[in-house]
């Protein structure tokens, strides 16, 4: 019986092309109106010091597109493309794309008794961005467990035994759902059921892709 889902974002909740051809973009283009706007913010300026110490010229803004270029994963990028990206959301340049199926079922699930969680390697800020401003509303109120690569690599089993724990459920209690083989192989090796959702043209054997094909086992009850 299933007690818990936890999906990946990218690939499966969201086109990879919202992520990459329309988030980064975004905080590309906005970095250095927002460093202009906001420099002057003591916890923006702390982060900028930060990505600037990487650059002999000390320029933080440079920093920052270069580590975009190479798409490294910084913690001070991150955290000032979420700034980024949170300006965007609230000023509505940015609605974020989930596919159609994606807010009925969830409700669906939650309605049935499911917990239901984000896995994913954009930040937890990010995440709560993401699914706050969809085409189909705000759909935080759904989920009760956020987790990012503090969480662990989401190619290590042991993510997701943390991810099963915190979430109170025995690992085959949980499902995981992702576009990512490695993922869900990694979800396996610690016990949890995995299933792959392509978005795309090609369907591996055993893949879905919608999660209105997703028939689960009637849910624990809410009182459980
Ligand atoms: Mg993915």
């Amino acid at each position: 019986m299933i007690r818990a889902v936890i999906t990946d974002i990218e690939g499966t909740t969201t086109s990879i092309a919202f992520v990459h051809d329309v988030l980064f973009p975004y905080a590309a283009a906005q970095l250095e109106p927002f460093v202009r706007a906001r420099g002057g913010d003591p916890v923006v300026q702390a982060t900028l010091a930060e990505l600037g110490q990487a650059s002999p010229a000390g320029d933080p803004v440079a920093v920052a597109r270069d580590l975009m270029a190479r798409d490294v994963k910084s913690t001070p990028l991150k955290r000032l493309q979420g700034w980024i990206w949170e300006a965007g959301y609230a000023d509505g340049s940015l609605l974020a794309d989930v596919y159609p199926d994606v807010a009925p079922q969830l409700r669906a699930w939650r309605d049935a008794g499911l917990t239901l969680a984000v896995y994913s390697s954009g930040s937890v800020h990010a995440q709560k961005l993401l699914f706050g401003h969809t085409r189909a509303g705000d759909l935080r109120a759904l989920f009760t467990g956020w987790f990012d690569t503090t969480t662990g690599p989401k190619t290590e089993p042991a993510s997701y035994a943390r991810i099963a724990t915190v979430l109170d459920v025995r690992p085959a209690e949980a499902l995981f759902l992702s576009d990512a083989t490695r993922e869900l192989e990694a979800a396996r090796g610690a016990g949890l059921q995995a299933v792959g959702i392509s978005r795309g043209a090609e369907v591996p054997p055993g893949w879905l892709t919608s999660f209105a094909e997703l028939q689960l086992e009637a849910a624990g009850s809410p009182e459980r």
